[in-house]
């Protein structure tokens, strides 16, 4: 929350101010600009094994500082302490990944135009790039862009969330073997994001967040004609086939929905069941959902904490509330829990309709919406009938149905009986509004880079396609 040139943090559990903190000024903007120019001709001067061995020490660092990140990360954003150690350990994985492929990475050899010459395409940062990221994995999603930013070669200015700067500010502490300038942190809200956008000295931008924002980031990055990564929001479906193990396909199902409060970009908001096993789903989601622990994020036996703001779990209580006024019917949640903080029980829906809130635009809360449907051809048609394509999940045992989810469903990442595992070896992002680029696996360190292609001919010649042209057959002049 920003307050005359400062950001109150908060903590969700409590509603309590945790720490007040500086807004970057546009002067320290300017600086950290020409910081990072020099950041990045140091940087130019490692190999990719001492990168390699900087990134892993890094990766070190952060393993060694789990417990404290978590606890700083519990405090500032309410995801349950359990969530946020994990979302320690991947970070600390993604920069030992990048470490490593970025010295395989640094271009190839096309075949030349004759035999005798060199044709090289030589991979090369871009310059500075701005990296803005949300509230929701602090860590990890500026882990995601920072890693492969820097192992590309580039400078980079990190801006955390208003909602959560405390635990990057300590991350960046812990990089202290980088050279001075290539990682520096900003902080503040829309107005430092925009601001670094619209900066001469940033060369790129990689962005996280809502459609809402990634939009306007994308229109100021074209008007500069910079590039921009955005990897946006989504409303993603999750098919359970009539073949599954309804007890298994309805845990992973909540799980998936209720994780850190259903505030991941993948959470799986809209459910298709075949009818099959429809009534079963929903009554072992019902008792799934009950048998949870909401409550103290610190607490390590709490399934769920609290959502980030007041703003929202608003937003959640207008979808749930339009959809039963629209006809839908409360199984169980649908309402606030505990007497501070923002707390949002866990809430199972039916009877919804495509046209409710809550079955189109993205809620952002522990929210499953459970629809029935009489064929895998539905679920389909239903998965992609909103303008979303991050994610999608499937149960089925069947390999034929397995294939049709795979080629059919528009979406970056569909996962078959295993929801919301990442792969930092293998592209993240999303399809349709989903977002433009991607991030992790190769693609997410080419995002980075340039590329310059290089022709070289070790001869000194005269070619006989120069000038002149068609006068007669002398030696060294060119007739059609
Ligand atoms: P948000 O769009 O409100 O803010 C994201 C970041 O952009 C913040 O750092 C914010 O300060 C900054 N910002 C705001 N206005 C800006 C502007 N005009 N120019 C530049 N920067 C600006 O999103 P949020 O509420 O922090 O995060 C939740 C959203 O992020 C959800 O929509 C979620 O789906 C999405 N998300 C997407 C992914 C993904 O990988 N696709 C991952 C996590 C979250």
């Amino acid at each position: 929350m920003a307050n005359n040139g400062r950001l109150d943090v908060l903590n969700p559990a409590t509603g309590e101010r945790i720490e007040e903190i500086e807004i970057t000024s546009r002067e320290n903007i300017d600086r950290a600009a020409e910081n990072a120019k020099q950041g990045f001709r140091d940087w130019r001067g490692y190999a990719g094994l001492d990168r390699a061995e900087v990134f892993h020490e890094i990766s070190r660092s952060l393993r060694d500082a789990a417990d404290e990140l978590a606890q700083i990360m519990t405090r500032e954003g309410g995801k349950p302490f359990i969530e946020n150690h994990d979302e320690v350990t991947w970070t600390a994985a993604c920069f030992d990944y990048y470490g490593e492929i970025a010295r395989d990475n640094v271009g190839y050899l096309p075949a030349p135009i004759e035999p005798q010459q060199l044709a090289l395409v030589v991979k090369e940062p871009v310059g500075t790039v701005a990296c803005i990221v949300p509230w929701n994995y602090p860590l990890l999603l500026a882990g995601w862009k920072v890693a492969p930013a820097l192992a590309a070669g580039n400078a980079v200015i990190l801006k955390p969330s208003e909602e959560t700067p405390l635990a990057t500010r300590r991350m960046a502490e812990l990089m202290e073997g980088l050279p001075e300038g290539l990682l520096q942190v900003v902080y503040g809200g829309g107005q430092v994001g925009e601001m670094l956008v619209r900066h001469p000295g940033v060369d790129m931008v990689a962005f996280t967040g809502s459609q809402e924002t990634g939009r306007k980031v994308g229109v100021a990055a074209a008007e500069r004609l910079i590039p921009a990564n955005l990897e946006l929001g989504g409303k993603d479906p999750f098919i359970i086939c009539d073949d599954v193990d309804v007890e298994v396909a309805a845990q992973g199902a909540v799980w998936a929905a209720c994780l850190n409060a259903g505030q991941v970009c993948t959470s799986p908001e809209r459910f298709y069941v075949e009818k099959g096993v429809a009534d079963a789903f929903v009554e072992a989601s019902r008792e799934f959902v009950e048998s949870l622990k909401v409550g103290d994020p610190l607490d390590r036996s709490t399934d769920i904490g609290p959502m980030v703001n007041a703003k929202g779990r608003e937003k959640v209580e207008r979808h749930v509330a339009e959809a039963l006024e629209r006809g839908a019917s409360l199984v169980t949640g649908g309402e606030r829990f505990g007497e501070r903080g923002f707390f949002y029980r866990p809430t199972v829906l039916v009877g919804v309709e495509p046209s409710m809130r809550v079955m189109r635009e993205e809620t952002f809360g522990p929210v499953l919406p459970i629809v029935e449907v009489s064929s895998l051809d539905e679920a389909i048609e239903q998965a992609n009938s909103v303008p979303y394509g991050l994610g999608a999940n499937v149960y089925t045992r069947d390999f034929e149905k397995m294939l049709r989810c795979m080629r059919e469903i528009r979406a970056g990442t569909v996962w078959i009986n295993d929801p919301l595992t990442d792969n930092d070896a293998a592209p993240f992002g999303g399809q349709k509004g989903s977002g433009i680029g991607r991030e992790l696996g190769r693609e997410g360190l080419e995002a980075f880079q340039e590329s310059k292609h290089v022709h070289i001919d070790p001869k000194v010649e005269k070619k006989e396609w120069w000038y002149p042209y068609g006068r007669g057959d002398e030696a060294g002049q060119r007739t059609m």
